[in-house]
């Protein structure tokens, strides 16, 4: 049985989810469906960052004194807010578990063991929002590039982890494997950097009372980024290494520079891929909660659906690309290939079977045709290549292909035979539409399901005629309402 474990990097408790957080999250929850469709052993781990100063500050500032009581309560807004978002993690770490803070120990020992942490001085740049620490290099106009404020100077004692020892064997591995870090222009960045001077990276800082402690100076802390990265193997279960991280690109070098060498230097297998993605603009603009234009995604699914937004979301963004979200283009899908295009055919489809074959599956055979309208290759390709919105596009494209069909062959005209096979043919495809969309839209599949009368299935059934003739059919509500 094959092994799929995938994550999606772990949030800032104190903020609330996003539909760019929902974004990566709802990705995520696709490719493990699509791989549970498969039948293969899935892993999906999602959880939250805690040990962040800026997770104070934000307590501070709502009163609490008790820093754990704040972030148990936040948490359980992401619990829930991912429950209502209709994601099926299997797995969820905080990083102030007790089984994390086992596994950070360890990993700085190990690689404290190898001989990769010295004790040093730190002079330079830091950014508070990115708690990183940044080179000159790294600004833009004297501002941190991606929080648009200057970043502080500091200067302070703290240890180091020699990121420099392992430029060359992180390359190497790059360079062997071409699937390793995707997209390619990512990749490319990636390589260009250890190229370039690769610096020892600071691995603690001095004077907090909140984080892990340093196993070596009881007076610093973990640096929260070193603690978060090693999230994927605290929360894994038994199932590391990862099959896929997620990631947006303002993350990458975290990602596919110091975790593979932490990883190197600790003694672990390293991921199989990093999958990084854009950013998501708010109609055209950069989403900020300055600009105050950071949308809710369960505002959203209150006013079109939940999966119209899973649909929207994916079909509308390259995925691997910047993209842009705006509610006028969700309705657009909405309208059209939600409701004019699925919908339809799921409605027309019932309403012909109750009034031409008394709401029983007439016996025949799926029109040959039709069947070939369907490339089911290319879909599980376009998926394995993560190209999640030409699959939904494919799909799309066979449920136009089977309305196309309806206007071709007009049933109201057929009896007999001719008509058996066009709804046979009809109710049949359907299956197999939900069967695909599963993963996409989980509750419309079941829906479809239940009105064809039949149970959720794996993707070793989207093969044509497994649908059994005489069962009964029961037209429900309209999957999709439009909206103006
Ligand atoms: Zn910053």
């Amino acid at each position: 049985m094959a092994k799929f474990y995938v994550t999606t990097p772990i949030y800032y408790v104190n903020d609330v989810p996003s539909i760019g957080h929902a974004y990566t999250t709802t990705i995520a929850d696709i490719l493990t469906r699509w791989h549970r469709l498969q039948g293969d052993k899935t892993f999906f781990l999602t959880g939250l960052d805690e040990n962040s100063q800026i997770t104070i500050k934000a307590a501070q500032k709502k009163g609490f004194k008790d820093f754990g009581k704040y972030t148990d309560e936040m948490a359980e807004k992401w619990k829930k807010a991912w429950k209502e978002l209709n994601i099926s993690n299997d797995g969820f770490i905080r990083t102030t578990e007790p089984r994390h803070k086992k596994v950070v120990t360890e990993f700085f020992e190990k690689i404290n063991k190898m001989g990769d942490i010295y004790k040093g001085n730190y002079k330079g740049l830091y950014c508070d929002s990115c708690e990183a620490y940044l080179t000159e290099k790294d600004l833009e106009n004297g501002l941190c590039p991606f929080h648009k404020k200057p970043p502080k100077q500091i200067s302070e004692e703290n240890y180091f982890f020699k990121l420099s020892a392992y430029k060359e064997k992180v390359l190497a591995h790059i360079e062997k494997n071409p699937g390793f870090i995707q997209p390619k222009t990512r990749r490319n960045e990636v390589i260009s950097f250890l190229k370039g001077e690769v610096k020892d990276v600071s691995v603690s800082r001095p004077g907090t009372d909140w984080g892990i402690t340093l196993p070596i100076d009881e007076k610093q802390k973990v640096w929260v980024w070193f603690d978060a990265l090693i999230n994927y193997v605290s929360g894994s279960e038994g199932n590391w290494p990862a099959e896929l991280h997620l990631l947006a690109k303002d993350i990458l070098r975290f990602h596919c520079v110091i975790w593979p060498a932490m990883l190197m230097s600790a003694g672990y297998e390293l991921p199989k891929k990093l999958f990084v993605h854009g950013f998501m603009t708010i109609n055209g603009q950069k989403m900020s909660k300055s600009l105050g234009n950071v949308i809710d995604p369960l505002y959203l699914k209150e006013k079109y659906g939940l999966d119209a937004i899973r649909y929207y979301i994916t079909r509308e963004i390259s995925f691997g690309e910047d993209g842009d979200f705006s509610e006028n283009g969700l309705k657009a899908r909405l309208n059209n290939e939600l409701a004019n295009e699925l919908g339809n055919l799921v409605n027309r489809t019932l309403v012909m079977i109750e009034k031409k074959s008394a709401g029983k599956i007439p016996a025949a055979k799926t029109d040959e045709g039709l069947q070939k309208k369907l490339n089911l290759k290319k879909i599980e390709e376009q998926m394995e290549k993560l190209e999640l919105h030409h699959a939904l596009a494919e799909i799309f494209s066979f449920i136009s292909a089977c309305n196309q069909f309806v206007n071709e062959k007009e049933p109201w005209k057929l009896k007999g035979k001719e008509l058996d096979t066009v709804l046979y043919s009809l109710a049949d495809s359907l299956r197999i539409i939900s069967i695909l969309l599963q993963p996409f839209m989980p509750s419309t599949s079941e829906k479809i399901n239940q009105q064809l009368g039949v149970k959720a299935a794996k993707l070793k059934e989207c093969k044509f005629n497994l649908l059994k003739a005489g069962a009964k059919v029961k037209k429900g509500e309209i999957l999709f309402k439009k909206v103006e």
